[in-house]
């Protein structure tokens, strides 16, 4: 079995170019990982507490005994920033919607300000 890659280790990855992206500014980049090429894999989104469920393209990157099934988003914008993404933030896909994982179709927002974008009637409720 093979265990869990962290968020550390993904940015390891990038910074060692073992993991490249390209064709950032389209809708599905292309991921390499130590030179091969890595499909992306359509599927729900997880967890039970998800309200807005639906699709999205997700990487199942594996490296010298670990892996990690990762949202496309989230390493595209870990990739172009070269940073890891907060716990309290997450990545919104703007108006091109969901699927499309072009960086300039994503952008970080707090939890809590995701939260108040897609659900503006529950901020209201006080
Ligand atoms: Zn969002």
């Amino acid at each position: 079995m093979s265990r869990r890659m962290s968020d550390e280790y993904l940015l390891w990855l990038i910074l060692t170019n073992t993991i490249v992206i390209r064709k950032l500014w389209h809708p599905k980049p292309d991921l390499y990982v130590n030179g091969r090429f890595v499909k992306p894999i359509l599927n729900e989104q997880g967890g039970k507490k998800r309200i807005f469920g639906g699709k999205r393209y997700r990487w199942k990157i594996q490296h010298e005994g670990r892996c990690r099934r990762i949202m496309c988003s989230k390493l595209v914008w870990m990739y172009v920033h070269q940073c890891i993404i907060p716990d309290d933030c997450r990545i919104h896909h703007e108006s091109k919607g969901h699927l499309n994982d072009s960086i300039g179709n994503l952008d970080m927002m707090t939890y809590e300000d995701h939260q108040r974008h897609h659900y503006p009637s529950l901020a209201n409720k006080d």
